[in-house]
């Protein structure tokens, strides 16, 4: 088998195997070649690897900031050199094209290891004066074992999104890849012990929804971050409550994208294309609610169908391909199904519908317009290649329709008119807003939704108060004051 790793966990600094887990077969999603076989978890495996990340933590977090932060830099620097080998690892676990996983995956990942590598040493405590010369002094604490739960569309960047923050505070981590794509995250863990990293530092167990469940709930555990969907997220929040253990919940959208008549449409359909299309639309950010003002309707559509017919489909290595398959069959027919029902419900398809033939997982780049509100692919996630386009008259109209969802993920507005688009952005209930432009995730932002897409934020200095806590010292200059 082509991509067969050495075995199917890291853990303690190795690779390590127990075949009576259940097996995972990783399909590579362009021609339904299985290309490694892997083994979920079983119990010991799993208790194997919080003892190791337990183990580890104190000695880590006893590590002065910089001596951390250069281990992190160390592994950003490999992962740049080795970045052409780890997307074509990354290509053939998720389907994704060549072209976007050597800009968007490996690279998103070093940026992260690099970002949280540079805040390391400043991360501090800081010094609080109170009357009379008395003062409180706190101390940022790691909060101890992490464990990181990954989907299957950004493998890399979900394992060093988390896996950086969480480092860099001190924290030890395990984590447990998406069982569609298990195969970067090993890449990772390697990389980190290569740059140094004392070994239990970062460490993977593969498995299924069960494997991710026995994680949360063990008392070693003092934090989960979860990037899934907002069934899981409910599961998962639930029993992390129940050990009171902190979270982080990067969960699904549905995004609303609107279209002023004044915008410049060729940017507006460039960010359409980008928030509905790239890795074949398997994006939880997308704006997959595309609300355009009705004079500019028909102009708009026209042009998003004659670029839509440039895409280049096909072979996921080729450079010059530019759209792939879906990274599952199962994804594949999820998002066909919800193509019978916009059909089924009313709306017009103006482009693409069509699973495409072969052996692998292909499916056309799918735009419906006049979707109304109400209609299943309005309102559902669908996680493909699937556009809803929806017309609007009034600004006060599209703000209130764009809000009237339970997500939160993000949200865009393309106007020429500079107040509208901060009035627009003010109004919007969503964690990360775009104003003409759409899908950018630069590791220097927050990143994160509101409503059920989530809770808490990962990337930028927020993500250290997500990863440690602080303990308050207070110091008293002078006699102790009793009553009696
Ligand atoms: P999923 O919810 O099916 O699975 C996510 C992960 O959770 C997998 O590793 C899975 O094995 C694990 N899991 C399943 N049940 C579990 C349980 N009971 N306890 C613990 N772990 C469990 O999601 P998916 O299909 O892998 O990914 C697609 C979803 O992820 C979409 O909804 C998408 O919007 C979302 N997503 C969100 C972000 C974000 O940053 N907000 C990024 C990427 C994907």
């Amino acid at each position: 088998m082509k991509f067969q790793p050495k075995a199917s966990h890291f853990i303690n600094g190795e690779y390590v195997e127990d075949t009576n887990g259940a097996p995972i077969d990783v399909i590579y999603p362009a021609t339904g070649e299985v290309i490694a076989r892997l083994h979920s978890a079983t119990p010991e495996i799993v208790n194997q690897a919080l003892n190791s990340a337990n183990a580890a933590q104190a000695e880590w977090a006893a590590m002065s900031g910089t001596e951390r932060g250069r281990v992190l830099r160390r592994a950003a620097d490999i992962m740049r050199e080795r970045n052409r080998e780890l997307s074509i690892l990354e290509t053939h676990d998720t389907g994704k094209p060549l072209q976007e996983t050597l800009v968007a995956d490996a690279t998103s990942g070093a940026d992260a290891l690099e970002y949280f590598g540079g805040l390391t040493a400043s991360l501090t405590g800081e010094h609080i004066p109170l009357g009379g010369g008395d003062f409180v002094y706190t101390i940022r604490e790691a909060l101890g074992v992490c464990v990181g739960i990954g989907a299957w569309n950004y493998p890399t960047q979900i394992a060093c999104w988390k896996g950086a923050p969480a480092l860099a505070c001190g924290n030890t981590m395990v984590f447990k890849p998406s069982e569609t794509t298990p195969l970067s995250a090993l890449k990772v863990a390697e990389i980190l012990i290569e740059a140094g990293a004392p070994k239990g530092v970062y460490n993977v167990v593969q498995g299924y929804g069960d494997v991710g469940a026995s994680l949360v709930t063990d008392p070693r555990v003092a934090k989960v971050s979860l990037t899934g969907s907002v069934p899981t997220g409910r599961k998962v929040y639930a029993a992390a409550a129940d050990g009171m253990k902190h979270v982080t919940m990067e969960l699904g959208g549905k995004s609303p994208m609107i279209v002023f008549d004044d915008a410049d449409i060729e940017n507006a359909v460039s960010g359409a294309i980008l928030g509905n299309f790239y890795s074949s639309g398997q994006v939880c950010s997308n704006g997959t609610r595309v609300f355009v003002q009705k004079g500019i309707k028909e102009t708009f559509l026209n042009r998003l169908s004659e670029r839509l017919a440039t895409a280049k489909i096909g072979d996921p290595l080729d450079e010059e391909v530019n759209f792939g398959p879906m990274v599952s069959e199962n994804q594949m027919n999820i998002a066909l199904g919800y193509i019978k029902k916009g059909k089924a419900e009313g709306a017009r398809l103006v482009f693409g519908g069509e699973r495409i033939e072969g052996d692998g997982f292909y499916m056309q780049p799918t735009v419906f317009a006049d979707v109304t509100d109400d209609m299943t692919i309005a309102r559902e996630e669908i996680f493909g290649p699937v556009m809803s386009v929806l017309d609007f008259d009034t600004e006060e109209e599209v703000l209130a329709r764009a809000n009237d969802t339970e997500f939160g993920l993000a949200a865009g507005v393309f106007t020429n008119d500079l107040t509208r688009a901060h009035r627009i952005v003010a109004g919007f209930e969503a964690g990360t807003c775009y104003i003409n432009t759409y899908n950018l995730a630069p590791v220097e932002a927050p990143f994160g939704g509101s409503k059920m897409s989530g809770v808490g934020r990962e990337n930028s200095k927020l993500a250290i108060n997500h990863f440690s806590e602080m303990k308050t010292v207070y110091v008293s200059m002078n006699d102790v004051e009793a009553p009696y």
